[in-house]
């Protein structure tokens, strides 16, 4: 089990997540993110809220997750639903459903946004904090 990036993950959540709060001299009530099924969405909500602590133990941190989409070398564009099973690098540990090889890339399940804040007083509109590269 592999949780280091994860909490990489989770801190520069909460980093950002501060920073507007700080901006706009409010309290953070909720967090929408977009996470990407390689980023363990479910590791990941609970390090927000252990590394969140008692700072962010009102906020509630929503994530909706984004499946992993593949694309082979043989042409081979699709969902690899079967390999949520976390594995720390699923790039290098799964094979394409089609011809069985190894030359992936990932098209989609790589996101880490925060769709939008919902502060005490306002909203806030914060989108792609990091590109999917
Ligand atoms: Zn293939």
């Amino acid at each position: 089990m592999k949780a280091v990036h994860e909490i990489e993950l989770a801190t520069r959540v909460l980093n950002t997540v501060r920073q507007i709060a700080t901006e706009h001299g409010a309290r953070v009530l909720e967090v929408n993110l977009r996470v990407g099924e390689i980023n363990e969405p479910n590791s990941l909500q609970l390090w927000l809220n252990k590394l969140g602590g008692d700072e962010f133990n009102s906020t509630k941190f929503n994530i909706s997750r984004v499946p992993i989409t593949i694309k082979c070398r043989c042409g081979y564009v699709g969902n690899a639903s079967s390999i949520d099973t976390h594995i720390p690098e699923p790039e290098l540990g799964i094979p394409c459903p089609k011809c069985g090889g190894h030359e992936l890339s990932l098209t989609s399940g790589q996101e880490l946004e925060i769709v939008d804040v919902k502060l005490e007083k306002k909203e806030v509109r914060e989108c792609r904090t990091k590109k999917s590269r």
